[in-house]
């Protein structure tokens, strides 16, 4: 018998291609729009006409292609975008199959138009399922349009399982949505049948989602920032009593992907548990960052789906990054968008004036007097904070008692692995009154519990106190500062001025004085009581660091970041050693603090551990 097998001819394997890569318009939507974004495009048109059976349209300001390339782009497994199979554990790019536009031209009518901004003129491709009908040279801007027509014309069973024009429309507009929400730096619009649904500017993530969702979506955002070794997120949650009973504001991106996770959609469920009436769900907006080398969205060709290399970690990140957020949501004042920039204090010290500050300041108090040189430092962070009567672990338990809706829940947050036995450890009544204190590699305090241990990390310890003590100065506006003997003249560009400008009446209410601020040049003749004057450059310079990489973003509080840089930069740092009062000193200054779990960064700030576990380990 004769050989009967054969290789299919390429119009052929690309048609069975495209049932897989173009199940309807919206897949077509999708391929163009993220083809767009990997060519760097600033600005994106979509245009569609009969929900996108008869022209799905996506016209771009990105790099364009060379004649050659623009022929190449429609040959099976032509890509620009990787090389090698390795590339593959790294992709910054939304596509690297180099599948779509090759499915698309076999089941459709495509006409190409690109030039690259170097070329004086473009070139122009219509190619009818795969056939190439023509390539010409064409006056053309900049950019790349890819014109759609007559979807699926050669496989009838397909067009004819289309849905209504309301329901594909509705599929297309997703796409877009996810995209335009992926994306806020790039302005987009859309039209359909000649009329515009959506224009976009380039803006921030808040106001991309408000344009999107609606002006009232603006109140209900609660802001989510988180940052770790291994992940980043960014983003909203919904306040819980906006939940919805539709899924359809829910919204993961990884690395600017739009994605599908159950596992992580529980994570955030969760995190509302107990806020959400039954059948609701929560909104959802967020942005994780990962390595994409950590990564795998190479599971199914349409690529919603991922898999994470460590997916309990990221489970617990965002679990506990959107908790925490719920639970500032819960005393900080709403939201506003006209007014963003003062509004993500976490603290609301509006109402200070009916409650008396855990810690009171007494400048001449220095528990470290007697130390030498090397910890100077430390010593004058410490001076501005006087052990209040309390602060003992005696202050620790009574703090919980007297506060307890704000801090026991706090301290349930704390644990690892079982919650409601850490928070028992802070319910004993008999906490150890023979404490001792060490310090295990010049990096934690150690101490006992009476039902058990208690590890302090040093350095975010102490930012959390100076954060806390920062931020009350710039918000209640009370700080002293010191005289320098001899102004201190610091050089900067004209954008690092320009910062201290912005952030200079909240500097001022830490206590900086400045005489003279010009474009390149900053004359300081006070800082804050504590602040050595050799520090002074290093915290500015901290700062402006601080705020470059953080101010696209709209939650940006000024005073929220400057008592974090500051704090940041004058925290104790690890490897420093502390004698015992030092120590003592420090835990009792964490736990006097309104939130002493987390460091200002949101990361904890000590951990503890019962007998009982400790027990186990000896089983
Ligand atoms: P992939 O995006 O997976 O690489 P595509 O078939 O979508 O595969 O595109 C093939 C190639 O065509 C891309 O790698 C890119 O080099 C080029 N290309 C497609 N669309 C554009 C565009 N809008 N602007 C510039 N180049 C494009
Ligand atoms: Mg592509």
């Amino acid at each position: 018998m004769s050989d009967i097998i054969q290789l299919l001819p390429d119009h052929v394997a690309n048609q069975i291609a495209a049932g897989e890569v173009v199940q309807r318009p919206a897949s077509v939507v999708k391929e163009l729009l993220e083809n767009a974004i990997d060519a760097n495009a600033t600005e994106i048109k979509l245009i569609i006409k009969d929900a996108g059976k008869t022209l799905v349209q996506v016209i771009d300001n990105g790099k364009g292609m060379s004649v050659t390339d623009a022929r190449l782009s429609f040959e099976r497994h032509a890509t620009s975008k990787i090389k090698a199979a390795e590339d593959l554990f790294q992709l910054n790019t939304k596509g690297f199959r180099g599948e779509a536009l090759a499915s698309i031209a076999a089941i459709a009518h495509v006409e190409l138009k690109s030039k690259q901004d170097q070329d004086d003129l473009g070139t122009a491709i219509v190619i009818e399922g795969s056939d190439v009908k023509s390539q010409e040279v064409s006056v053309t801007p900049t950019g790349t349009s890819v014109a759609v027509k007559h979807l699926f014309f050669n496989i009838p069973a397909r067009r004819n399982f289309l849905k209504s024009d309301t329901v594909e429309l509705r599929h297309i507009t997703d796409e877009f949505h996810r995209v335009a929400l992926a994306h806020p730096n790039i302005a987009f619009a859309f039209y359909h049948n000649g009329s515009d649904l959506f224009n976009v500017p380039q803006e921030n993530y808040r106001q991309r989602v408000v344009h999107i969702f609606g002006s009232k979506t603006n109140e209900k955002l609660v802001p989510v920032e988180e940052e770790t070794e291994v992940l980043k997120i960014s983003g909203f949650v919904g306040k819980p009593n906006f939940s919805k009973k539709t899924k359809s504001e829910q919204f993961f991106f990884v690395n600017q992907r739009f994605v599908k996770s159950p596992y992580l959609n529980h994570a955030i469920k969760s995190a509302f548990e107990g806020l959400l009436k039954e059948g609701y769900h929560p909104s959802y907006f967020l942005n994780l960052t990962v390595d994409p080398k950590s990564i795998d969205i190479n599971i199914h060709p349409t690529k919603t789906e991922i898999k994470f290399d460590d997916e309990h970690t990221l489970y617990a990140i965002l679990r506990s990054a959107v908790k925490h957020s719920l639970g500032q949501f819960n005393i900080a004042p709403v939201l506003d968008f006209e007014h963003q920039s003062s509004l993500n204090t976490p603290y609301d010290y509006k109402d200070k004036k009916a409650s008396t500050p855990a810690i009171e300041v007494d400048r001449s108090f220095n528990p470290f007097a007697d130390e030498t040189r090397v910890k100077q430092k430390a010593t004058s962070q410490n001076t501005r904070f006087k052990s209040a009567p309390t602060a003992s672990w005696d202050g620790l338990y009574a703090g919980l008692e007297s506060n307890e809706n704000d801090l026991q829940s706090d301290f349930s947050q704390v644990t690892f692995e079982s919650e409601a036995k850490d928070a028992s450890i802070f319910n004993d009544s008999a906490i150890e009154t023979t404490k001792t204190t060490f310090q295990l590699q010049q990096k934690y305090i150690v101490s006992t519990l009476k039902s058990g241990m208690l590890v302090v990390d040093q350095n975010r310890a102490h930012q959390r106190v100076l954060y806390e003590n920062f931020l009350k100065h710039i918000t209640i506006k009370e700080a002293t500062s010191q005289q320098l003997l001899f102004p201190l003249q610091l050089h900067f560009t004209p954008n690092e001025t320009k910062i201290i400008d912005d952030l200079k009446a909240d500097l001022e209410h830490t206590g900086f004085v400045f005489s003279e601020l010009t474009e390149k040049e900053i004359t300081i003749t006070g800082v804050p009581v504590g602040v050595p004057e050799s520090e002074v450059s290093i915290i500015l310079e901290q700062l402006i660091s601080d705020v470059e990489n953080d101010v696209p973003d709209t939650n940006f509080s000024a005073a929220d970041l400057l008592a974090k840089s500051m704090a940041k930069s004058l925290a104790i740092k690890n490897g420093q050693s502390l004698n015992s009062t030092e120590q003592e000193h420090m835990v009792n200054s964490l736990f006097a603090c309104k939130e002493p779990n987390v460091s200002p960064t949101n990361r904890p700030t000590f951990i503890t551990m019962a007998v009982d576990d400790i027990e186990k380990k000896f089983m």
